[in-house]
């Protein structure tokens, strides 16, 4: 059988078997409602707790102050409706390169989203121009599904907080960051970072899909997105998806642990695939940022080419890539990242987002790239775009 190439960890990671012997329990013995008052169910509410304990210590925050959600969308979510509900004369400022998780629920409100520059780079004096004396969110992405770019979050919650202590409002202004993307390779840890309010999921570092947390600051005034029972203190309520959340908890144990090795290894991949990329197709044009970008992030622009037809191509040589994120790529209209970051619509038209992960070495990349200038060989012939 064909040996496959995935290439599209930005949309989904395999589960690591540590994760799921982590998980294991809970799917059968320990099936008991935490919240029940026999003794094995304070087995179950133990492993929950010490799950949220665990994600607490990687964020660098107190275990009351994450919420466990189903995945990053609703943790998105809950912080941007969370807030907006509680201070509906506010309004939110966003960076015009959010997911849609993001852009989605903040437009429900008055929101301001803010460009960037050509790399995908957010600039705080722009930032800064935007915030006024009604804003109550900031939210910016720790880093860029599409094109991998990091942002300064440090910088960006610096210009905030001037921002904060300038003004003259009763309103409080908090910063949000989605950090779905970063948790393989950034550090989270959430005051280092100066964030308020900050999304997490399982799906994007070998855990399970439908798990994930906000980081929400104690005294940070969230309305609940979610009524009942009133767990997760009264902020999600529902019977908690302890799997899952184990799940969460051992899958952030292992990424932050691995961060800086796995970050050293897929970044020398990454000069490795722009180099022969420079080298091998030099009409290819990488986008985004080459200083701050997720180390496994390989965005590229191969001008006159049909990325649909590319990406059907590779798939047949068993190399899975994507012609857009995964949440967008089955809608027809360009991808709104690269038109912030200026692509016109034929360019945007004939990128591709490969994106690497822990089974990726550099044979891998040598075959990506064989697939490649085999696909532009076909297409000189054939002439087709
Ligand atoms: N935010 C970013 C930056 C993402 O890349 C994704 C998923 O692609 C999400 C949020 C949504 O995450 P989830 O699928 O866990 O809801």
């Amino acid at each position: 059988m064909k040996k496959l190439i995935y290439l599209d960890c930005a949309a989904a990671t395999p589960l690591d078997r540590r994760v799921r012997a982590a998980m294991q329990p809970y799917f059968a013995e320990q099936f008991y409602n935490p919240s029940a008052n026999y003794l094995p169910a304070q087995a179950v509410k133990n492993g929950l707790e010490q799950a949220r304990a665990s994600v607490a210590y990687w964020l660098g925050a107190k275990p009351a102050e994450i919420i466990f959600t189903a995945g990053a969308t609703e943790a998105n979510n809950l912080a941007i409706r969370g807030v907006m509900e509680q201070f509906p004369e506010g309004n939110v400022v966003v960076s015009a390169v959010e997911h849609e998780s993001v852009l989605a629920p903040a437009r429900r409100w008055r929101c301001r989203e803010v460009p960037v520059s050509p790399d995908g780079t957010l600039d705080t004096s722009v930032l800064q121009g935007a915030i006024d004396d009604n804003t109550v969110l900031v939210s910016v992405m720790y880093a860029n599904n599409e094109i991998g770019t990091v942002q300064p979050l440090r910088k960006i919650a610096e210009t905030i907080k001037q921002k904060r202590t300038a003004r003259s409002s009763k309103l409080p202004l908090y910063f949000h960051t989605d950090a779905a993307q970063a948790a393989n390779y950034l550090d989270l840890h959430a005051t280092r970072l100066g964030v308020d309010l900050m999304s997490v999921n399982g799906g994007k570092i070998y855990g399970p899909k439908q798990s994930g947390a906000l980081y929400a600051r104690a005294g940070v005034e969230l309305w609940p997105l979610i009524l009942g029972g009133g767990q997760e203190s009264g902020l999600r309520s529902g019977t908690e998806n302890v799997t899952g959340c184990v799940g969460l908890a051992a899958a952030l144990d292992i990424a932050q642990g691995s961060r800086h090795g796995e970050t050293a290894r897929l970044k020398s991949l990454q000069d490795y695939f722009f180099k022969e990329l420079r080298r091998q197709m030099p009409t290819s044009e990488i986008n985004g940022s080459l200083k701050r970008r997720l180390p496994n992030n390989v965005h590229v622009t191969f001008p006159g080419t049909d990325n649909e037809r590319l990406i059907m191509q590779l798939d047949e040589a068993g190399i899975m890539a994507a012609a857009g994120s995964a949440c967008s790529a089955s809608r027809e209209e360009p991808s709104h990242v690269l038109a912030a970051i200026g692509l016109g619509e034929a360019e945007a038209e004939s990128s591709v987002r490969f994106t690497m992960g822990r089974a990726i070495t550099k044979n891998h990349i040598d075959q990506t790239i064989a697939a490649l200038k085999s696909f532009m060989a076909k297409k000189k012939k054939n002439n087709f775009a």
